[in-house]
């Protein structure tokens, strides 16, 4: 970072002004943005855009088809280069709500800690953001490059309309570098960086043998819709347990050695996933650099449940005509959907299993940002700096994020998650009492200015 600048009256800025930042997230979380339910959402939606507006960021509201709005603003800096800030206003339901220590809704200040729902996941980010925002401001006169900040209204349900919104503003969304829902701080000290996550494709899938069901002693005669299925499913996958769809291997990119290199340094939550399941071993043995490998890199084919015949108490005999199941398939770069859902149906017509039908069939395909991209490096280098230890990169999510969806409309630009949210590992996202430690919250915006310090010098370095 350019010596001149005085840090420490951005900091002096930042906690000067950290009564603001709290009271606006009080604000914010006060008001209900049920993601399940859809209570509040609306309303939430106007409460962030005039959050933006106190703040100096022209802000719109867009509706959305069949969704929530979205809520979207621009400053405009000294460069034209532009990241965009990605965030989400709904919040997941609050109960059981007897678990709560103070009301999910009234945003309570309890042991220098913020509890109420929303606080940390994700409503804290838009304030950092926004106050990170001004304390630039006012350390520079104006921002070094152009931010525009997003927030939209289902990202806990699985984001299925914010698509729609995508492929409609790809114009507004172009972009040099798209940041993600921060990451908060983990238990080894830092908060990571992730730089991508796994495609999805969800299929239901049935298959029907009969007009009805039969009496079980017909069984010799009268087709099985459950074996069917289960034959169906069985063949999806090999005597190795490889998912044995033609072609379904074929596009995979292998690591690179920078992010192979980032594997191997990152810290492992192997031995915690195992005690918490209860596990003697993980599937074929794994462990170690294998195991993450496998975890971050591996694409599966993952039966979510399956639904045939009787299944209550005591005995019924009978041969069930009908069988439903769900299946995910998890992927990778450069897997697609598309073609995923095209070899599921040619492998099953070739397997004999043409009377298995696909009934839906969702997809959003994976993304992974390299680590030698320099928005990564500039911010791996501002988050090295603020923990004083090394930046934990992870180089791809085992789950499914937004930025699989905002991938579609910004082919090529990195996009990742970067330290900045003020959550912790502890802040029960999700569940009963979400929290945020309030001097977390203030490092949080310090750091996310020097992300946007950073960001403006890499700006001004290629104008
Ligand atoms: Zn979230």
């Amino acid at each position: 970072m350019t010596p001149s600048l005085d840090l420490a009256a951005l900091d002096r800025h930042i906690e000067s002004h950290s009564e603001r930042a709290i009271s606006l997230l009080q604000r914010l979380c006060a008001q209900p943005s049920i993601s399940a339910t859809g209570e509040g959402l609306q309303a939430m939606a106007d409460r962030a855009a005039e959050a933006l507006a106190d703040y100096g960021v022209s802000a719109q509201v867009h509706p959305v088809a069949g969704g929530p709005p979205v809520v979207v603003g621009e400053v405009a800096g000294r460069s034209t280069r532009t990241v965009l800030l990605y965030s989400h206003y709904d919040v997941q339901p609050v109960d059981p709500l007897d678990e709560w220590h103070s009301p999910p809704f009234a945003p309570t200040r309890r042991d220098d800690s913020l509890f109420g729902r929303g606080v940390s996941d994700d409503k804290g980010d838009l304030v950092v953001r926004l106050e990170a925002l001004d304390a630039v401001r006012h350390l520079l006169g104006e921002l070094p490059l152009t931010l525009k900040l997003l927030a939209e209204g289902e990202e806990e349900s699985g984001s299925p309309h914010f698509g729609t919104f995508v492929d409609q503003h790809r114009a507004w969304l172009a972009s040099d570098a798209c940041l993600m829902e921060s990451s908060g701080l983990a238990p080894y000290g830092t908060a990571p960086l992730v730089l991508g996550c796994k495609g999805l494709l969800y299929v239901d899938l049935s298959v029907h043998t009969a007009e009805r069901d039969a009496h079980s002693g017909n069984a010799p005669v009268v087709p099985n819709a459950a074996w069917r299925l289960l034959g169906a499913l069985a063949s999806l996958k090999d005597e190795d347990g490889r998912v044995a769809l033609p072609g379904f291997y074929a596009p995979i990119r292998s690591w690179t050695p920078e992010e192979r290199d980032a594997l191997r340094s990152m810290p492992s939550e192997e031995e915690t996933l195992r005690h918490s399941l209860g596990l003697d071993a993980f599937l074929d043995g794994l462990s170690g650099l294998a195991w993450r490998e496998q975890l971050h890199g591996a694409p599966t084919a993952n039966v979510c449940g399956f639904h045939a015949g009787y299944g209550g108490p005591g005995t019924k005999t009978v041969i069930p005509a009908q069988a439903r199941a769900k299946v995910d398939f998890r992927l990778v770069p450069d897997q697609q959907p598309e073609a995923v859902r095209d070899a599921l149906r040619a492998h099953l017509d070739a397997q004999g299993f043409a009377d298995v039908q696909i009934d839906r069939a969702d997809g959003v395909g994976p993304v992974r940002t390299p680590p030698d991209s320099p928005w990564v490096q500039a911010a791996a280098r501002v988050a090295a700096d603020f923990y004083g230890r090394p930046a934990v990169i992870i180089p791809n999510s085992p789950g499914t994020m937004p930025m699989a969806t905002l991938a579609r409309a910004l082919p090529d630009v990195p996009l990742f998650m970067a330290p900045g949210g003020p959550g912790y590992w502890g802040s029960l996202v999700h569940a009963p009492n979400e929290h945020i430690r309030l001097p977390d919250l203030v490092a949080a915006i310090k750091l996310t200015a020097r992300l946007i310090l950073a960001f403006g010098e890499m700006a001004r370095a290629h104008d």
